[in-house]
């Protein structure tokens, strides 16, 4: 941690900086400079609040120089984590595509989706049986049937399966259907379903929170990682600006800021990130471009009368042109899909 001390200090405010920095454990080391002096606050302390220096009498800025969270840093591991699934890696030189419709709604929506996908060349279906909804009168989801139904059709078409896990006490279900769990925006914080997803041994996709940094949401993977699962996966789907234009606006520039300071795999979502159909082919080749290792998107065959999320839903023929499109981008930048 570096602290910068204001211009013209007095050396008793100097001694009494010194002396916290020591009692918190550092060991301090001092340089004078023109105008003002610099103190280098030296032990590894993820944890440590820096407010604690920066409320001291004297004090003008404090920087932080290392990064608060560990197994998640590319200083832990300097590789890119690969996570394998029978025969598919995610995080490797293979962007993958998982698709499929928001919500589960019935068997024949997902018999049906589950072959558009599958003959589009993806290789995981997603779709909710537990539903994150804003309005508790919206639909939730069709719970155990949901999973029954698309793990079904994931089998039938030889895919994988991802879905969403809300609550740690629907970890033990979930884990019987599916391959993936995934942790939706609002969840990302809900630590105590974090340290449980922790303890298990199937792959996590975390996506980030409506209004989540880069660095909370490198903190949120840290707690599933420390609680013992290593195939975590980060997915970035739109955060909460100003901007109303889309439902949310997609931090693009997040996927290559993750991948410098994380091995952990980035999958890019247009579709919640940006909530209409029209946006999602543009910005799915615009993650690809920007090193995006997976894209997830949502597909429906009837998206009008989709139960959550149509109207950024796309049509079978739209996804399958963005399939054609993301395959070219990918080839571009030396990968394949
Ligand atoms: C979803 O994937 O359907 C979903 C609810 O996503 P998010 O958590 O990103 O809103
Ligand atoms: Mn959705």
């Amino acid at each position: 941690m570096v602290v910068v001390l204001e211009k013209n200090i007095s050396d008793k405010l100097i001694e009494n900086v010194i002396k916290h920095l020591e009692d918190f454990g550092f060991a301090v080391h001092k340089s004078t400079g023109v105008e003002q002096i610099i103190l280098g606050a030296i032990g590894v302390k993820p944890d440590f609040d820096t407010r604690k220096v920066k409320i001291l009498d004297g004090v003008a800025e404090v920087y932080r120089i290392t990064e608060p969270y560990k197994l998640a840093s590319r200083t832990f591991q300097k590789n890119d984590t690969v996570i394998k699934i029978k025969d598919i890696s995610i995080g490797a030189n293979e962007v993958v595509m998982m698709a499929g419709p928001c919500s589960i709604e019935n068997e024949d929506q997902i018999f049906t989706i589950a072959e558009i996908v599958a003959k589009s060349g993806a290789k995981i279906l997603r779709g909710g049986a537990f539903k994150p909804r804003t309005s508790p009168y919206a639909f939730q989801g069709l719970g155990e049937e949901g999973l029954k139904l698309i793990r079904k059709a994931a089998d039938k078409y030889n895919l994988l399966v991802i879905t969403e896990v809300m609550e740690s006490n629907q970890i033990e279900l979930i884990q019987e259907y599916t391959d993936i769990f995934q942790v939706g925006a609002r969840n990302m914080q809900n630590f105590s379903l974090l340290r449980d997803l922790g303890k298990i041994t199937k792959p996590i996709m975390l996506k980030r929170g409506l209004s989540a940094t880069v660095e909370d949401w490198l903190m949120s993977a840290e707690y599933i990682l420390s609680s013992g699962n290593r195939e975590v996966m980060l997915c970035e789907r739109g955060i909460r600006t100003f901007e109303t234009s889309t439902r949310n606006t997609f931090d693009l520039s997040a996927i290559p800021v993750v991948h410098k300071r994380s091995h952990l795999p980035v999958i890019a979502d247009p579709s919640h990130a940006t909530g209409l159909r029209d946006k999602v082919l543009p910005m799915a080749r615009a993650a690809v471009a920007a090193g995006a290792d997976g894209l997830m998107v949502e597909v429906h065959n009837d998206p009008e009368k989709a139960l959550s999320d149509g109207p950024q839903a796309l049509l079978p023929d739209q996804y399958l042109e963005l399939m054609n499109q993301v395959k070219l981008i990918a080839g571009v930048i030396g990968r394949t899909m």
